[in-house]
């Protein structure tokens, strides 16, 4: 049994969403595109999840964060890919790939070929199995990636008030998900190995403005340390979390935010892996011609720092989907993708974007006591390779990206210009 299609995404997450949406654009006909995903669902917003998903009111649910709303598109319910004659198959998991044969092969043992595949994979989270933690299999732990994860721990934070929660990790999902608990009443500890929050990005500064905001919302916080095992109750059920020093942490539920790893399982001895991920060119074409691959899979050159790199954040999501798009239809007129990395996060009622690059020497400015500040770091020839700002106007923001964009030369007296150097650029 086999199908062939002009055009396989495999995959439907966010880069799918955004693929399927300029490919509509741009065009093809019907018939010609089939997206294959393992999830029940037609490609959705993946940051709502830790955010509207988790609230204890007015939460948003699908469809309403189907793609392409985000950025103010039509959204893309599942009638939407039927009515534009794309093949939409949910619940389907491909177990093989033969990029020789232009081949995959779905759980049910249907194959579909394909004369040009884009590989949107995305990533899958960390267990802490995988680290060897004892009790880990315990029911109540909770990861963070997919619409099903979301709606497990909407369930486990009932009732809400008076429950224990331990997050692991202080990265995003620990940040965002800890919030969450808050808003749903619970009682959260937050855990992990590095001295301060967002460690590969704040500086401890900035970390030290949303550990006190936290501490202020009742987040205790255990840092420099990892969990050694899970305590369980008769029924299964984590009762408590064990530190690696013995302290014992009462726990009703655990959330878990220990990083991830991209999707290229399928894809090892077929195409160039680098950082982690499927290597492409500034077109996003893999090391097989007919292959593409975008998003949190892709190691993709960035034009501005002339590396390598593989970024897990939705605007590269987005962007890179319709870029490999435009180059598979319009060929060699499409130009070679120049990205700024940007990253943000929203929480209470804290909201930061960061720009560029976070190396070299990091000078603060504004007013944490005011809740608007940010930050610039500066590289080894004094230029201003990132920008960092809580609180911003959607002006300030833009201002913000244009100084991480032009890179120009640091004056001794950023500190004191702060936000204004940005807005007169
Ligand atoms: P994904 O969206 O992960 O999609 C991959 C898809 O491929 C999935 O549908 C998966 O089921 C499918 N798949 C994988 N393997 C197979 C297979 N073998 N067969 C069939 N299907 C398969 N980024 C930000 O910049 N800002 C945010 O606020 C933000 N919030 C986030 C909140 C959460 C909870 C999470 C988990 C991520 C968040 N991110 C955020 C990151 C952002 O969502 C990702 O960078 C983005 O989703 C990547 O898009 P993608 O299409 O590459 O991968
Ligand atoms: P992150 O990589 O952001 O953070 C993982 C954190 O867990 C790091 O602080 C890491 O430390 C720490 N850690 C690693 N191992 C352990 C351990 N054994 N015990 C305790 N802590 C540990 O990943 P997340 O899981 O937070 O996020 C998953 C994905 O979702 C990422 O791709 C992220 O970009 C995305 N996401 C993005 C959001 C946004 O952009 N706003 C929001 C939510 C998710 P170390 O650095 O030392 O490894």
């Amino acid at each position: 049994m086999g199908r062939a299609f002009k055009f396989v995404v495999l995959g439907g997450g966010n880069a799918a969403g955004y693929a399927a949406h300029e490919f509509i654009k741009r065009g093809i006909g019907p018939g010609e595109l089939c997206i294959i995903s393992e999830e029940p669902v037609a490609p959705y917003e993946r940051p709502a999840l830790s955010k509207g998903y988790l609230l204890p009111e007015g939460a948003v649910r699908l469809p309403a964060f189907h793609t392409c709303v985000a950025i103010g598109h039509e959204r893309q319910v599942r009638a939407w890919y039927q009515d534009h004659g794309i093949e939409l198959l949910l619940n389907t998991r491909v177990t093989s790939a033969d990029v020789k044969k232009r081949a995959l092969t779905t759980q049910s043992g249907e194959t579909i070929t394909y004369k040009t595949m884009i590989v949107a994979t995305g990533a899958r989270v960390l267990r802490l199995e995988e680290f060897g933690v004892t009790g880990a299999d315990a029911s109540n732990i909770c990861y963070l990636r997919d619409i099903r994860d979301a709606a497990f721990l909407v369930d486990a934070m009932r009732p809400g008030q008076g429950m224990k929660a331990v997050v692991i990790g202080g990265g995003y999902i620990g940040m965002e998900c800890t919030a969450a608990l808050v808003a749903n009443k619970l009682d959260v500890t937050m855990v992990y190995p590095e001295p301060h929050c967002m460690a590969r990005l704040f500086t401890p500064e900035i970390a030290q403005f949303y550990e006190d905001r936290y501490r202020k919302k009742g987040v205790k916080f255990v840092k420099g340390t990892v969990m050694a095992a899970f305590e369980k109750s008769s029924s299964g059920k984590v009762a408590a979390v064990i530190l690696k020093d013995g302290t014992r942490l009462p726990a009703d539920l655990v959330v878990v935010g220990v990083g991830i790893r991209a999707n290229t399982a399928l894809f090892e001895g077929q195409l160039a892996i680098e950082k982690g991920g499927i290597k492409v060119d500034s077109k996003f074409r893999t090391s097989v011609s007919t292959v593409y691959a975008v998003g949190d899979v892709a190691a993709f050159p960035v034009k501005l720092y002339g590396d390598i790199r593989r970024l897990e954040h939705v605007d590269h999501a987005r962007k890179s989907a319709r870029h490999a798009v435009s180059a598979i239809l319009s060929g060699d007129t499409t130009k070679d993708y120049d990205y700024l990395p940007f990253f943000y996060s929203r929480v209470f009622n804290l909201s930061w974007q960061f720009y560029g690059d976070n190396v070299g020497k990091c000078v603060l400015f504004g007013d944490q006591s005011r809740g608007k500040f940010g930050a610039y770091w500066i590289d080894e020839r004094n230029a201003v390779v990132g920008t960092f700002l809580e609180g911003g106007s959607s002006e300030d923001y833009t201002a913000m990206a244009r100084v991480a964009r032009v890179r120009p030369e640091a004056p001794p007296d950023l500190a004191d210009l702060g936000l204004s150097f940005a807005t007169k650029l």
